[in-house]
């Protein structure tokens, strides 16, 4: 058993290839490289997809967080709530704008971040609440809503991991990640569960207002050309990505299931390893796996990943230094954060993608069981 990837993006391509060739090749053809139809069309159907009001496309998820913030009138030191077990870039765009990050700390059973702790930290300068929602299972929206609206708080969600997902809340309704909050914003980076072949990201509100000021953000301020209302950015999605994503997006759904499927397959071969904590999956939300994340509990993490990486299975370490312990924050490290700390040496993501077979996944647990 060898060439096992963390990520399979060439076996993926494999099943669609004629229809992304096709629909890359259109675009060249018209030479409609930026704004083309492409664009336009992947926005309305990513919309009718996600059952949202308005889809604005942009140039990654990083600038996706950037400009849902640029658009909240926000003043410099105001206060953003947001995990500290997360990619940098959730907290990167605040400190960018000058707002002030303030980390919670994470559930350790599902990774996402506390509600009770936030409630500590709110002060009168909180403006805005950002959930992650972390490894592809969402963030617990219904407790973050409340305290939203307890306290006047705009909600953006990160859902550069969760695209997809459904949200059920307790009356039974369900909403698509993203589409809970004020604002989402999701990421395209190839290996994202809706990866493009390039960088690419979007924002999706239900707020007719800030939909079109964050249009207006990302085309340098302006509405009319050669106009500038307002100070804006240069983001987009070019028609190229856009192009492939229309076609991958067909596919998104069972692209979740084969992940789920191969995360059910990981815990049970994985079930009777005492020292092994697989995901918990909560009941009010689908887990669309971006990462299958293991909790190592024997304290030889780093040993049973070079275990791994010698029988030529790769693992990743997602994330090795929570936010709070980063350099680039160290002026905005108070509070304590027990959690992540922890869970900084127990993290281990296996191989996820939407080609794994039911072989990679029984020769790597085997691998692990016979770790010791
Ligand atoms: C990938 C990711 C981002 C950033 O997306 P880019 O397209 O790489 O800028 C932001 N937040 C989270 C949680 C991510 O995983």
């Amino acid at each position: 058993m060898n060439d096992i990837q963390m990520v399979d993006l060439k076996g993926q391509y494999r099943k669609i290839e004629g229809e992304v060739d096709k629909a890359i090749k259109e675009v060249i053809l018209n030479s409609s490289f930026i704004n083309g139809p492409q664009v336009k069309s992947f926005k309305e159907d990513l919309k009718n997809y996600l059952n949202c009001n308005h889809v604005i496309t942009c140039g990654n998820g990083t600038d996706a967080l950037q400009i849902a913030l640029m658009a909240l009138n926000l003043n410099p030191g105001d206060e953003i709530i947001t995990s500290t077990f997360t990619f940098i870039a959730t907290a990167e765009v605040i400190s960018l704008l000058k707002l002030k990050p303030v980390f919670v700390d994470v559930d350790t059973n599902n990774f996402n971040i506390l509600p009770a702790e936030i409630e500590k930290v709110i002060s009168p300068k909180t403006k805005a609440i950002i959930p992650v929602h972390l490894y592809g299972q969402c963030a617990p929206m219904e407790e973050i809503l409340s305290l939203a609206s307890k306290y006047n708080l705009h909600v953006i969600e990160d859902t550069a991991q969760a695209i997809g997902a459904n949200y059920t809340f307790k009356d039974g309704t369900k909403k698509k990640a993203g589409t809970i909050g004020t604002i989402g914003t999701t990421s395209f980076f190839p290996s994202k569960n809706l990866g493009c072949y390039g960088d690419g990201g979007a924002i999706f509100t239900n707020d007719d207002q800030l939909a079109e000021k964050m249009t207006m953000i990302c085309n340098h301020g302006s509405r009319i050309k050669y106009n500038h209302e307002i100070v804006g950015v240069n983001s987009r999605l070019d028609s190229i990505q856009a192009a492939v994503l229309s076609v991958k997006l067909k596919s998104l759904d069972s692209y979740s299931e084969a992940r789920a499927y191969s995360a059910s397959l990981y815990s049970k071969f994985l079930e009777n390893v005492e020292w092994i904590e697989t995901p918990v999956i909560e009941g009010y939300s689908d887990h669309v796996f971006h990462q299958y994340t293991l909790k190592v509990l024997n304290g030889d993490r780093d040993k049973l990943k070079k275990h791994l990486s010698d029988l030529n299975i790769p693992s990743m370490i997602y994330y090795p230094k929570p936010l709070h312990k980063q350099e680039a924050f160290t002026a905005f490290k108070s509070g304590t954060f027990p959690n992540s700390d922890d869970l900084e040496s127990k993290v281990l993501s296996l191989p996820m993608h939407t080609e794994l077979n039911e072989e990679s996944i029984y020769y790597i647990t085997n691998t692990i069981k016979s770790f010791k």
